[in-house]
């Protein structure tokens, strides 16, 4: 992908569809980039070169994969920089928007790790 893609307002004409081997290969760069080293979905965007709502896409099905297998995928929960509070139960591993205790908007993203 191009890096101009990035910076694009809208999305592709059509939006065409990745195809299937593709998608194998990114998720394998994914698993790379973060494999030893705990990465934010916006650090891993930049490495990978995907949209961050590509890799939560991805991580999604990465956790799926790895459900049986000797590799984890470790979440470490947002966090509220203020308050502390942890994002324990969200079950989306997006980053949420603000605290629900103290309304406080700066959220530790959640980090992504490959065991
Ligand atoms: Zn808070």
């Amino acid at each position: 992908m191009k890096i101009q893609d990035k910076h694009r307002k809208f999305g592709r004409p059509a939006d065409v569809p990745t195809p299937v081997g593709r998608q194998e290969t990114i998720r394998q760069h994914i698993i790379s980039v973060i494999t030893g080293e705990p990465l934010t979905a916006m650090e891993i965007s930049g490495m990978v070169k995907i949209r961050e709502k590509e890799v939560n896409d991805h991580l999604y099905h990465i956790q799926k994969t790895f459900h049986n297998g000797p590799l984890k995928l470790i979440i470490t929960p947002p966090e509220c920089k203020k308050c502390g509070f942890v994002f324990k139960k969200r079950e989306k591993l997006k980053k949420p928007g603000k605290c629900p205790l103290c309304r406080h908007e700066a959220i530790q993203e959640p980090l992504f790790l490959i065991e």
